[in-house]
């Protein structure tokens, strides 16, 4: 046998035993799944799992599996074993990740049950003002509400009005801030407009020390960044620029140009012609502005409409340091998305910036259509959507949920220092060395009848049957504390 086909052979011999490997972690995962009294595994009882886990129906990771449910099996109630093995075939490893726990937020179920919660209380508050300055957005329900998030590794759960498309206006400014930095390089950028705090409300007409914008999440600064981004296009084509962006840092879902808030916003543009033109009295500008076609872009970008639902997944590939937890495209560079989020903290909530970072410590910008756009670096992407909004122009209840959610939560920048003295939940994915080996936190899952994580080390592997340093195993746990379920589910998986 000469040396090529020896390294044929062995190929073919790692390819088989890996399929022996994944076709067993199939059957391990389907017999986890499958109620014991019942031959086949139940699909509805499948796909509740996972979106219990936090993955949709729509996620394009899983798209082969569903497809196949759909075309292939009829939408049968029940899926054998092979067919389990056949549809999961291109997906298995997101699907197995999801349900044993393995994403970063492990008890998906359990977290997102207290994000409602939260939500309950929240939806109670009944202050602040829809925006009336651009008259269009007046017209929007105060009482409407809608929470979604999106983790970085794409568990997706929304509450609310969250179908519903609203009108993006500020939060538009991270997204246009990109695009000019990756175009334009920090250097060139920062000669345009400062990354300074204003201190003065959004639309204030004032420059700093250099003439330039105070920042890129206020007005002036936005259109200074708007007149960065892909000024060789014709107006046509530099929107759709825009509009595709989005659609990628969405996760490939398109969003609406809403064409009565643009007209109703260049209606009754008088604020921002009049900071426009200081800019170019000053000189701001870059050389070749145009000032209408910046101002006519800068509007069809604040009346880009989004749902809750896609605004997570944007802010969720600004936690993913740029990249789309849904697609796995990589739409920024890391050091572009240091910067925005760097700018969300300090300036991406007016005149508020402050002693919102101080009381809850992450990056967010919000818009006067009620939207805000929060980033939990590394962790997760949230959008709050709620017209009714405070003297500053942010969203009282988005406002109101951002600080429950760290009252509840150490998702404060600076939570981790206080780690040890805080009575805070930190809902993350915890570092094996902290949870201990597999096998003692199955038994501890069993004695404090979790069902849940029971199945998650079951999917992970874990063998039930093993004992602990005293020869317990978690049947004996669950057993002697009564926990009923935990017990008929060990006994059937034993
Ligand atoms: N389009 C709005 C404006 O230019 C955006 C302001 C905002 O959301 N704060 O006034």
């Amino acid at each position: 046998m000469d040396q090529v086909s020896h390294k044929e052979v062995t190929n073919k011999d790692t390819k088989i035993s890996s399929n022996i490997i994944k076709a067993d972690e199939a059957e391990v995962l389907y017999n986890t799944l499958k109620e014991t009294s019942s031959k086949n595994l139940s699909v509805k009882i499948l796909i509740n799992e996972l979106k219990n886990n936090g993955i949709l129906n729509n996620d394009p990771r899983i798209r082969s599996f569903t497809n196949h449910l759909k075309y292939n099996l009829k939408n049968n109630d029940f899926i054998t074993v092979e067919e389990f093995k056949i549809a999961t075939k291109e997906c298995f490893s997101i699907i197995k990740s999801a349900l044993s726990g393995e994403f970063v937020i492990p008890d998906f179920e359990k977290f997102t049950s207290e994000l409602e919660e939260i939500f309950n209380t929240v939806k109670k508050n009944k202050n602040g003002a829809v925006a009336d300055y651009i008259p269009q957005l007046k017209k929007v329900s105060a009482e409407k509400f809608g929470v979604s998030i999106c983790t970085i590794d794409g568990q997706r759960w929304s509450h609310g009005d969250c179908d519903d498309f609203f009108s993006i206006q500020s939060a538009c400014k991270p997204l246009n801030y990109c695009l000019a930095l990756e175009e334009n390089g920090e250097e060139k950028v920062h000669k345009h407009v400062g990354s300074e705090p204003s201190g003065h409300s959004f639309n204030e007409i004032t420059l700093d020390h250099m003439k330039r914008p105070h920042n890129p999440m206020i007005n002036a600064g936005a259109i200074m960044t708007s007149s960065l981004v892909r000024p060789d296009l014709c107006p046509a084509d530099r929107f759709e620029y825009v509009l595709n962006n989005w659609t990628r840092i969405c996760g490939g879902s398109e969003p609406r140009f809403n064409n009565s808030v643009y007209l109703s916003e260049l209606g009754t543009a008088d604020r921002n012609f009049a900071l426009a033109y200081f800019m170019k009295e000053h000189g701001t500008f870059p050389k070749g502005s145009n000032l209408q076609e910046t101002l006519e872009f800068y509007f069809q970008c604040c009346s880009i409409d989004l749902t809750a639902e896609q605004v997570a997944v944007a802010a969720s590939t600004m936690a993913l340091n740029g990249m789309c937890p849904l697609t796995g495209e990589k739409v920024f560079n890391a050091n572009t998305l240091k910067n925005v989020l760097a700018l969300m903290s300090t300036c991406g909530m007016y005149d508020y910036s402050g002693e919102f970072f101080f009381k809850v410590g992450f990056p967010a910008k919000s818009g006067v259509g009620g939207g805000l756009l929060i980033v939990i670096p590394n962790v997760m992407g949230i959008c709050v959507w709620s017209p009714a909004l405070d003297k500053n122009g942010n969203s009282v209840r988005g406002i109101e949920f951002c600080q429950e959610l760290v009252k509840k939560y150490a998702f404060h920048n600076y939570d981790s220092l206080a780690r040890s003295d805080s009575k805070k939940c930190d809902p993350r994915k915890k570092d094996a060395e902290e949870i201990g080996s597999n096998i003692v936190s199955l038994i501890y899952a069993a004695y404090n009848g979790d069902l849940e994580a029971i199945k998650r080390y079951l999917i992970k592997g874990v063998d039930i049957n093993q004992g602990d340093y005293d020869g317990r195993t978690a049947l004996h746990l669950a057993s002697a504390e009564g926990h009923e379920k935990c017990v008929n589910f060990l006994i059937s998986k034993g």
